[in-house]
């Protein structure tokens, strides 16, 4: 059980120097290296140089540093929450729609969704998560289910990012290309036009670290809602799996990397933000916007190494 791991452990780290101390090695970076996303425009304007890091324990204990509280684009983070909901509603059945294997593809490629017969290889990549959009589509409200699900994970309100979603909606060109391949292939029940909206907004979520380091608290804790007393998010089976599919195929073509070196399964998106879980005790986000070639956060994912060598924590 959660409330039972890693709490002689965690009594003795103190996380707050720790975050200070990653924050003061990696701001010297700032600016160096990487370039933001530029295929969506109103990401392209995000300044570079910036630096968040916060975490939570599965005790409820928080710490932050750098631009922790700073609001950013959560993009394809916002696929753990959308896939949590899809598999409370839909079990098994799920994936009778979507694979569970690493693409070994860039995450908005065609050519494997051909090949596949319009089937995701897994619900990370874009064409996986639109189809699990399609899901929550076809039970009602998508959009005010996921926007009801972030309220109450964070404990406060939380917006869709009006301008970044109508950005990708004016853009989207290779979205709207696997939604429509995936919907002459007979795997989207609902309007192409509708499920992209859906996923345009999920991606356009705007949270901070620390907001984000809260959602993401269930899955460091076999399901159970971040704070004492509330109703659980998903079951523990669940909750493992979802771990499972981010380590495997959370941080596009790099899941081999990153598991080699963090240990930790982890899901970023392409406004620089990566969560990661360590089971049983927390869970840690962090945000810089400028991308790797692999589209994972470069400072990020050097934070998140940092972490990992300081404190030994890993799931090996
Ligand atoms: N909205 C982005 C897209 O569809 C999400 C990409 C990402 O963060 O992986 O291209």
């Amino acid at each position: 059980m959660h409330t039972a791991h890693g709490e002689t452990a965690l009594a003795t780290m103190n996380f707050q120097p720790l975050l200070d101390e990653i924050n003061d090695e990696i701001r010297p970076l700032l600016g160096q290296r990487g370039t933001v996303a530029s295929y969506i425009p109103a990401l392209a304007r995000v300044p570079a140089a910036q630096f968040g890091i916060a975490l939570r324990t599965c005790q409820g204990e928080e710490a932050q540093a750098g631009d922790a509280a700073t609001p950013f684009s959560i993009q394809s983070v916002s696929k753990l929450f959308t896939l949590t909901l899809a598999m409370r509603h839909m079990g098994d059945t799920l994936w009778e729609r979507i694979g569970r294997e690493p693409s070994g593809n860039p995450f908005n490629s065609l050519v494997q969704l051909e090949s596949e017969h319009g089937q995701p290889r897994n619900p990370f990549i874009n064409a996986g998560a639109i189809a699990v959009a399609d899901r929550l589509l076809s039970r009602g409200d998508a959009k005010a289910e996921l926007l009801a699900l972030m309220e109450s994970l964070c404990g406060e309100p939380v917006a869709f990012d009006a301008e970044v979603a109508a950005s990708e909606a004016a853009t989207g060109y290779r979205n709207y290309a696997l939604a429509n391949f995936m919907k002459s292939f007979g795997k989207l029940d609902n309007d192409v036009q509708a499920v992209l909206d859906m996923y345009f907004h999920q991606c356009a979520l705007r949270m901070s670290c620390v907001q984000l380091a809260r959602a993401a608290g269930f899955l460091c804790r076999d399901g159970a809602h971040p704070r004492r007393g509330e109703a659980a998010i998903t079951t523990e089976r669940h909750a493992r799996r979802i771990n499972a599919l981010m380590l495997t195929c959370g941080t596009y073509d790099a899941a081999g990397d990153v598991a080699f070196s963090i240990g930790l399964p982890c899901k970023s998106g392409v406004g620089g933000g990566i969560v990661a879980v360590v089971p049983d005790r927390l869970t840690l986000c962090v945000w810089s916007p400028a991308l790797d070639a692999t589209g994972n956060s470069l400072l990020g994912m050097k934070a998140l190494e940092l972490f990992v060598a300081k404190t030994g924590l890993s799931i090996f």
